[in-house]
């Protein structure tokens, strides 16, 4: 595991170096790919977060949570004070191993869940499992994704088109409507959603799809549980150096120049977003419900 050693998050820095700028190496991985194969590594926050406390013995689960923006999300909650339930695929062990030592590192519990979000009856387990272990649950972090990119609609299988809704949509509803009966005022849910949703890209048909489906679907919801206090919102990620990308979300040409479109001329980092999360699940955001909020590098289109 590479830790970035970085100043905290609350000096002033200048955005444009404070992390890599492309152009990056090619660097094609299997799906879902693992974050200890990035070049350069990704910070997730490792050695810069820095936690005031701001979700004291809150409860969490988290999709996605061995890398990527899950990872980053896992440790700002956990050095804010939250013990954490997280999903992932069980060919992420390893890095799901990793994300384990950084939650008890800080003192709290760490509860890692493998299983597939495609399958209804894994994710009714999922939320089962994490209620039971951590004795509740305040925080749900819908992150969990699949992205394919294909050059053509003739490419795209039906197999992938599917599997991409049930993961990214799908598995959003089962997961939530499993939730929502063990959450009670105060209670948040937080889905990735992606700027895909606002400014699609033709290599991504079907995923640009799914990721508007989350908008609709996180201020329906929202107005929907709003008289029980609980609060729904999206964040939507511009370019982030994750393993989605190099394992096929992108293809290598574009990974080379990945993010260098944005007016920052450079992808996010994991850390970079982990604090936007952080905001909507505390109570510090207690009047925002139903809201997409845009971390883009400056290319959200509104
Ligand atoms: P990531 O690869 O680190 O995380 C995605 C995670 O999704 C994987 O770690 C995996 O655990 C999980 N996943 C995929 N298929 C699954 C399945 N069938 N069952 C269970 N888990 C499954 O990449 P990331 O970029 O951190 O992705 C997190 C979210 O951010 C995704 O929803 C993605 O669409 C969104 N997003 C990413 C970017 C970006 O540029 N990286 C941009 C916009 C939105
Ligand atoms: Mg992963």
């Amino acid at each position: 595991m590479t830790v970035i050693k970085t100043k905290n998050q609350y000096e002033k820095q200048n955005p444009l170096t404070q992390y890599p700028r492309p152009p990056f190496p090619k660097q094609p991985q299997e799906r879902p790919g693992s974050v200890d194969l990035m070049d350069p590594a990704p910070d997730h926050g490792e050695g810069s977060y820095q936690g005031f406390g701001r979700l004291k013995g809150r409860k969490a689960l988290v999709t996605g949570g061995d890398s990527g923006i899950g990872r980053a999300t896992v440790i700002a909650y956990a050095r804010e004070g939250a013990d954490i339930a997280f999903n992932y695929l069980p060919s992420e062990e390893a890095n799901a191993q990793e994300v384990v030592k950084l939650i008890e590192a800080e003192g709290r519990k760490a509860f890692p869940i493998p299983g597939d979000i495609s399958d209804e009856a894994f994710c009714k387990k999922l939320v089962e499992e994490a209620v039971e272990k951590l004795g509740g649950l305040d925080i749900l972090v819908n992150n969990a994704g699949r992205q394919t990119a294909q050059k053509s609609i003739a490419e795209l299988t039906t197999e992938q088109f599917d599997n991409t809704f049930k993961v990214n949509v799908y598995a959003l509803f089962w997961i939530s409507k499993a939730a929502l009966p063990h959450m009670d005022a105060g209670a948040t849910i937080i889905n990735t959603t992606s700027i895909q949703a606002f400014d699609p890209s033709e290599i991504l048909l079907d995923y640009a799809q799914t990721k508007a489906c989350i908008v609709a679907f996180t201020k329906a919801l929202a107005s929907q549980v709003a008289e029980k206090g609980i609060r729904v919102n999206a964040v939507a990620p511009g370019p982030f150096w994750t393993p989605l990308q190099p394992s096929g979300g992108q293809p290598q040409d574009k990974i080379e120049k990945f993010g260098s479109s944005t007016p920052l001329g450079r992808p996010g980092q994991p850390a970079e977003i982990a604090p936007m999360y952080v905001l909507l699940a505390s109570q510090e955001s207690s009047y925002i419900t139903g809201e997409v909020m845009g971390v883009t590098g400056g290319m959200m289109p509104y």
